[in-house]
This record gives structure tokens, sequence and C-alpha cells, in this order.
């Protein structure tokens, strides 16, 4: 299988990013298996229609109601309709900044799953608990995993807290010990043979190293991804 490559754009680039960066990929890109961009919620339209048929779009969040009184969230079945394939559910950034528990986040992975959206569920440790992260890792599936009985179109992304954005990578010796362990999880506790990305300051200069690893199915770039040079790049290192 083709290493997935993951883009989360956060809250960058705008409108007039999108077709220079699928241009980009179009002309430079001959291997296009695998390849995700998550775009903010505004972009998920313009950047499907653009990347149809070459890369999959994903949004960044959404929420777990179907509708309603919820003013400023979208549905997982608005991101599905807006054309994306993918979402990411539990990013550091809406664990930390906005507060989300496993609770809303197991609610959120099953309101996608029910819309026909691929998760990315993301799972990772702030720097105190370094020392400890099986403990930490294992409440984040457990609880976040409640009730789950189908695994498919689901991949986690192992995101060390204090990786991301801040320059500072796990060595290769830290990132197969803690995704076999996650993957050791899943296949012991579940019985799935689950997918982990590696996310974290991933760039174009240690994007092979850690793609080379085994117990890695792909990464989700956060920084390096907001330029399509660099994306690609790192695309072609798997
Ligand atoms: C991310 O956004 O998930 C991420 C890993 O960011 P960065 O690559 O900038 O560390």
């Amino acid at each position: 299988m083709d290493k997935i490559i993951a883009a989360n754009w956060k809250m960058n680039n705008d409108f007039c990013d999108v077709k220079p960066f699928v241009n980009y990929i179009k002309k430079n890109q001959k291997n296009k298996k695998n390849l995700v961009v998550c775009v903010p919620a505004v972009m998920l339209k313009t950047f499907a229609d653009e990347a149809k048929g070459l890369v999959a779009t994903g949004a960044q969040n959404c929420y777990f109601a179907e509708k309603g009184a919820f003013t400023g969230e979208i549905s997982a079945k608005m991101v599905k309709s807006a054309g994306a394939e993918y979402c990411i559910v539990g990013h550091s950034e809406r664990r930390h900044i906005f507060g989300e528990t496993n609770e809303m986040l197991n609610k959120k992975l099953f309101a996608c799953k029910n819309a026909g959206l691929k998760v990315i569920f993301c799972i990772g440790e702030v720097l105190e608990e370094k020392s400890k992260y099986k403990s930490v890792l294992k409440k984040q599936i457990v609880e976040g995993f409640k009730d789950v009985t189908d695994f498919s179109n689901i991949v986690i992304a192992y995101e060390p807290v204090w990786a991301i954005g801040t320059g500072k990578v796990a060595t290769t010796d830290d990132i197969s010990k803690v995704h076999g362990y996650i993957k050791a999880f899943f296949k012991e506790n579940y019985g799935v043979d689950m997918p982990v990305l590696y996310g974290g300051s991933v760039k174009p200069s240690n994007s092979k190293d850690i793609l080379a690893l085994d117990e890695v199915d792909g990464v989700l770039i956060g920084g390096a991804s907001l330029k399509a040079e660099d994306y690609i790049a790192i695309a072609q290192s798997r």
C-alpha cells in the first residue's frame, strides 16, 4: 500500500492558493495514490472540485450532531456533501485549545462514519506525559473508540503534542516504539490491523527516514504542507 501523505492546512492558506496547489500536484506528482489535503471548512467545496480524481479532500473537524441549533458548527454530512472524503477527528489543537474530550471525539467518530467519511483520528501525549505515553494513549483510544465495532476507513495519527509545530521531531526509534505499541493495542483489544500515521514537524528533510519505518503507514503534516513544493517533496520521499 502506498503510504498516506495527509496535509493539514489548519487556519492557513486561502482560496487563491487552492488552484496553484492542485495544479502543482497535477504537474509534478505521478503517484497520486493516498494523497489527502485537509483544508479549512470554507474551502472544502472549492478544493474538492479542483482536486477531483487527483487528491482526496479532508476536513479538519466537524460537529457530532446531525443538524440543529449549533451556531458556527458544520456536520459530518455537510463535510461529505462538500466533496470531502476524509475528516480529522481529535487533532491536539481541538483537544487542547477547544477543550474537546474523548467522549466528544467518540461521538464525532460515529458521526463521520455514519456520514461515510474516512477518519484520521489523532492521539498524542503532551511533554509532561512523555514517560507515561502508554497510559495516555490507551485512555484516548479506549474512550475515543468506545462502542466502535467497524474499524474500516479509520487511521490513527500519532502526534506527540510536543512535536507539533515546534520543529522537534520524535526520534525514529521513539516513533517505531510508540507506533508498535498502538498497533499491538488495536490488534490485542479489537483484533484490528490499524494503520498509524506519524505527525509532528514532518518536513522534506526528515520525511524519508520516517516514512521508511515499517510501523509508519504515512504522515500527517501541518506547517510543511502549506506549500505544494514541500508537500510533494514529502510525498516523493515515500
Ligand atoms: C499537524 O498539524 O498535525 C502537525 C503535525 O503540524 P506540524 O507538521 O506543523 O508539526
